[in-house]
C-alpha cells in the first residue's frame, strides 16, 4: 500500500494541469495549488500516507457527511421530510430546483440541503452550542481532539454569503428554515471551515467502512443500515453534477469539498482521503479525482469491479 501511494504522489507531482483554486471564498484563494496529499486507513486501523497528508485544509462540503450523520441521530427518518435523497444534476449552489419542489432540497449534500440539515440539528439552540456539538462529533469520529474551526475561512464566507443567503431565505419562505437565517448560515460556514488533514479525515471516515463501527477505537457510530444509506447518498450525490463522472471514473462513495479534499469509502476495505486544492469546473478536486482513479485501478477497490 505504501508503494502504491508513493507512486500516486510521484505521478501527481508531475501534473501541470492542476485545476483552479476556489476563489469565491477569498480566504481559500490564498492556498498554494501545488500541494497533494493522500491517506488510506484500513479496517484494522493501519494508516498509510503520501505527500502533504499532514497539512490541514478546509474540509468545506465534506462536513455535510458529518452533519447528515448527526441529523439522522437526532431526527431519524424525519430527516427525509427536510431533504430528499435524489441526485440533483445541478451545481452545488443551485437554486432552480427549490422552486419546483416547495423549497425542499433534493439531497443533503447540495448547499441548500446542508443548510436545511444544520437548521434541523440546531433544535432551538444558539449557533455556539450547535457548533460545539458538531466539533465534538467530528473529534469523536476522528478520535482526535486537536481538530478546530478555521474562523478566518468562516468569516470570509460570511462576508460573501449572498448565494447561500439566497438559498436559505428562499427555503425560509416555504417555512423550511426555523432559525434566524444569519444564525443558520454562521453555523453552516463554521462547519465548512473545519480544518483537517488527510490522515484525520480518513480516520473520521472509518465508521462508514465497517458497517457503522470505527474499528480503530472499537466504537459504534451508527447502525449498519445507516452506514450503508450514507454511503449510497455519497455515491449518488457526493460530487453534485459531477457524481456520474466520479462513479464512472472511481466507482466508490465519495464526498468532495471546494477546499480540494475528497473523502472516499471503499466499504469493508478502506477509508481514503485525498487533497489537492485545484478544482475542476464543477468544483471537485482535479488531481484528487485523478489520484483516486489510479488508486482503484491499482487496488481493484471500485464497487463495480476491477
Ligand atoms: N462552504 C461552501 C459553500 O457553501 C461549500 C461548497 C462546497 O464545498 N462545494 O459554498
Amino acid at each position: 500500500m505504501q508503494k502504491i501511494l508513493n507512486d500516486i504522489a510521484a505521478a501527481m507531482a508531475q501534473e501541470t494541469e492542476r485545476g483552479k483554486v476556489a476563489d469565491y471564498i477569498p480566504q481559500l484563494a490564498h492556498v498554494d495549488p501545488n500541494q497533494f496529499g493522500i491517506s488510506v486507513v484500513l479496517p484494522d486501523g493501519q494508516v498509510f500516507s503520501a505527500g502533504d497528508a499532514k497539512t490541514a485544509f478546509s474540509i468545506q462540503s465534506i462536513s455535510k457527511v458529518f452533519t447528515l450523520t448527526m441529523a439522522l441521530g437526532k431526527l431519524g427518518d424525519a430527516v427525509w421530510n427536510k431533504v430528499g435523497r435524489e441526485p440533483s444534476g445541478d451545481p452545488f449552489n443551485s437554486i432552480v430546483q427549490l422552486e419546483h419542489e416547495m423549497g425542499k432540497p433534493r439531497n443533503p449534500f447540495i448547499n441548500a440541503g446542508a443548510i436545511a440539515i444544520v437548521d434541523a440539528i440546531m433544535m432551538g439552540h444558539q449557533p455556539k452550542e450547535t457548533l460545539a456539538e458538531i466539533l465534538q462529533f467530528v473529534r469523536f469520529i476522528a478520535d482526535d481532539n486537536s481538530i478546530i474551526f478555521d474562523h478566518k475561512v468562516a468569516e470570509s464566507e460570511m462576508e460573501h454569503k449572498d448565494r447561500n443567503a439566497s438559498l436559505a431565505h428562499f427555503m425560509k419562505s416555504f417555512g423550511r428554515i426555523k432559525h434566524p437565517v444569519d444564525n443558520v448560515l454562521g453555523t453552516y460556514f463554521h462547519q465548512c471551515s473545519i480544518a483537517m488533514n488527510c490522515e484525520q479525515l480518513a480516520r473520521a471516515g472509518q465508521f462508514l467502512v465497517s458497517d457503522g463501527v470505527n474499528a480503530s477505537t472499537n466504537t459504534r457510530v451508527v447502525s449498519p443500515q445507516r452506514a450503508r444509506r450514507i454511503n449510497s447518498l455519497m455515491m449518488m450525490c457526493g460530487h453534485y453534477d459531477g457524481s456520474g463522472e466520479f462513479a464512472f471514473r472511481v466507482g466508490l462513495p465519495g464526498k468532495s469539498g471546494v477546499g480540494g479534499g475528497i473523502l472516499v469509502i471503499a466499504p469493508g476495505k478502506a477509508s481514503i482521503a485525498v487533497w489537492s486544492p485545484g478544482l475542476d469546473t464543477i468544483g471537485n478536486s482535479q488531481l484528487g479525482t485523478q489520484a483516486l482513479e489510479m488508486l482503484v485501478h491499482k487496488t481493484g477497490w471500485s464497487i463495480f469491479g476491477k
